[in-house]
């Protein structure tokens, strides 16, 4: 079964689905082809999980969604359905107003996120601009909030600038802020890689309860394969710029059916309980992104691969309920069990 096929049987719609997304940046070289073909839903109250190689595309998809892109990037075909509405047919001011609002983001340098010359008071009652309530009420939902992602003492520590915060603590003055709106969807790139793993783990139990309590969806861009089981529902492995696969995280790292997501668990399977922070690395290079290319993105460096490989790029099949992964090895194996 072809993975759109399979979409339309799911009965609930996710929160956010994107469709046959392709994204380009203009470069001196030629256009870079940063997303290919990229589908992807977040179903309501889920984390979904994104992993690959650096430079795979997990940030530009996830500052697609956020409409935080680069002057040089075009999206050139596909949607990205938002609460049933295309993020890409908005308005520029309907977009805006979404941000801080039903969609909120976490980055991996908390300073991006924070005026370095303002308090923390003063920021976290202004991102409640879209909340009802007075500024002594708005303060004391900061306070709340401050106390709940585990700031000490936040009384006083309100009234202090950025830079006189640690960095976990900072992290931790984001994530607050962050769901201080109570966003639908709560998108995190790397969040936790600049911190060190006692801090990693802090940081993910406190996400996942947040996640719980305010019952909103999570997009999490990660290295760390441990932290996607950990706290994700769902996954999605990108290579080249292509979501070569994505399921249920259990499915995925149990039962993984795309070459590459194998060659990412099979090197270790206790990476996903123990701590290795850094993607696993295979043999062999990521291809250009420059220009277009004919076959599988992935045959440079897949053991498995075949004729057809080098002249089709594989489409979406389905594996059991909820995996879909591109490999033509998919389509053989449908071919000759019939
Ligand atoms: P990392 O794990 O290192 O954060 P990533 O998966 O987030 O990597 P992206 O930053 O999304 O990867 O980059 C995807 C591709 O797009 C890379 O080839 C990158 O060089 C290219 N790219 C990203 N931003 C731009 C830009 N503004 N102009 C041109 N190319 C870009
Ligand atoms: Fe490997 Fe071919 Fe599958 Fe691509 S389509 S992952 S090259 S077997
Ligand atoms: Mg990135």
């Amino acid at each position: 079964m072809r993975s759109d096929e399979a979409t339309s049987h799911m009965s609930a719609r996710p929160l956010l689905a994107i469709r046959g997304l392709d994204l380009d940046f203009g470069t001196p070289r030629g256009r870079v082809h940063a997303l290919r073909n990229v589908s992807l839903d977040v179903p309501a109250g889920q984390v979904v999980g994104i992993v690959g190689e650096s430079g795979s595309g997990k940030s530009t998809l996830v500052y697609t969604v956020m409409g935080l892109l680069p002057e040089n990037a075009v999206v050139t075909t596909g949607s990205i359905l938002f609460e049933g509405k295309d993020l890409l047919k908005m308005p520029v001011s309907a977009r805006r107003s979404l941000l801080g609002d039903r969609l909120s983001m976490i980055f991996q340098d908390p300073m991006t996120a924070l005026n370095p010359v303002r308090t923390i008071e003063s920021q976290m009652i202004d991102i409640q601009h879209h909340e009802q309530g007075s500024r002594i009420e708005k303060r004391a939902r900061a306070l709340e909030m401050l106390h709940r992602v585990g700031i000490p003492d936040p009384q006083s520590r309100i009234s202090a600038y950025p830079h006189q915060f640690s960095g976990g603590m900072r992290q931790r003055v984001c994530i607050a802020m962050a769901l201080l709106v109570k966003p639908a969807l709560l998108v995190a790139d790397e969040p936790t890689t600049a911190l060190d793993a006692t801090l990693e783990v802090q940081i993910i139990h406190l996400l996942k309860d947040l996640q719980k309590e305010i019952g909103c969806s999570i997009l999490f861009v990660s290295h760390h394969l441990g932290a996607v089981a950990e706290l994700c529902d769902r996954v999605a492995v990108m290579y080249a710029g292509e979501v070569v696969e994505q399921g249920a995280v259990r499915d995925i790292f149990h039962n993984p059916a795309h070459p590459y997501t194998r060659a990412l668990l099979e090197c270790d399977p206790g990476r996903i309980k123990k701590s290795t922070r850094t993607l696993p690395t295979i043999p062999g290079e990521v291809p250009s992104l420059l220009g277009s290319k004919a076959g599988c993105i992935f045959r440079t460096r897949c053991h498995q691969a075949f004729d057809r490989c080098a002249h089709d790029n594989p489409v979406e099949y389905h594996i059991g309920v909820d995996q879909v992964a591109r490999c033509h090895l998919l389509d053989e194996k449908r071919l000759f069990s019939v």
